[in-house]
């Protein structure tokens, strides 16, 4: 059995990538998943979500890219049993202008993860927000995408763009890539706007806009919304993901059910 590859991405900033790629690989290992979370953004919030030091990391993705290290030496086991991950340090900083001048610059991350294929369920990518070479390795390496949107004024802006992106990527380095689903974050049911956004968002995906390529997908949208919700926000903050942070809260029973759909998707 091989891992299946799912990057997490959107070029928009702040949709809630970081907190549904640490939450969905947390959700897969407590469901007994043996999961590797990629830190793919210089920023490392994946990393420090997880506890970890991004100063006292000496080998992390950086390496692993840049020059060639083996991923296996830079993974670390996090504090969720089955969930390790691949750290981003503060050297992740130059890695997007540094790919932009290496041979097979968008196979790389591709390159790095196959040997760990076999050891893994699940592998999660966090992508940095912009459509770079960084989002490039990671849609190269990935099966399917699963795009956090969130539900505010503007939610579909910027879609069109990466929906252009995974159709490039298809053509040109993976043809097998695929949508693993829309994601609909910071959920408020109470307001219309919210709402008015999901029909927005299901209506799209039902009749994409012509031009853009993609085939009909109906349920691309994922069923489960995650809700906005305070806990959320502050479990990165303590280093401790929300499954532990507090596993009762909405958001940590949406995104363990959110994990129940990402497994029925086989
Ligand atoms: P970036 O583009 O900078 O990488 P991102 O897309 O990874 O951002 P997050 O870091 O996950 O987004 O979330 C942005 C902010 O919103 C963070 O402060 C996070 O704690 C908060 N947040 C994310 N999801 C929720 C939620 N469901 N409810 C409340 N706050 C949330
Ligand atoms: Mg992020």
């Amino acid at each position: 059995m091989s891992a299946r590859i799912i990057a997490v991405s959107n070029q928009k900033g702040g949709v809630g990538k970081t907190t549904s790629a640490v939450s969905l690989a947390t959700a897969l290992a407590v469901a007994g998943h043996r999961v590797l979370l990629v830190d793919l953004d210089p920023q490392g919030h994946a990393t420090l979500a997880l506890g970890f030091d991004k100063s006292a990391l000496t080998i992390s993705i950086y390496e692993v890219l840049a020059e060639d290290l083996s991923a296996q030496s830079a993974i670390a086991q996090s504090r969720v049993p089955h969930l390790q991950v691949l750290p981003a340090n503060q050297h992740a900083a130059g890695l997007e202008l540094l790919l932009g001048q290496v041979e097979q610059r968008e196979t790389k991350l591709r390159d790095a993860l196959a040997p760990l294929r076999d050891r893994y369920d699940y592998i999660l990518i966090d992508c940095p927000p912009s459509l770079g070479l960084l989002t490039l390795n990671a849609l190269t390496a990935a099966q399917s995408v699963l795009v956090p949107l969130q539900c505010e004024f503007l939610a579909l802006e910027g879609l069109a763009q990466l929906m252009q992106t995974i159709q490039l990527v298809r053509g040109r380095l993976n043809p097998g890539l695929r949508l693993e689903g829309v994601l609909l974050t910071m959920y408020d049911g109470r307001t219309n706007l919210t709402r008015e956004i999901e029909r927005e968002v299901r209506a799209y995906f039902q009749a994409p806009p012509s031009g853009l390529g993609l085939p009909r997908t109906p349920g691309a949208v994922f069923q489960t919304v995650i809700p906005r919700s305070v806990r959320l926000a502050e479990a990165p903050s303590h280093g401790i993901p929300i499954s532990e942070y507090d596993p009762g809260s909405t958001g940590a029973l949406a995104y363990a059910t959110l994990a129940q759909e990402v497994l029925a998707h086989g």
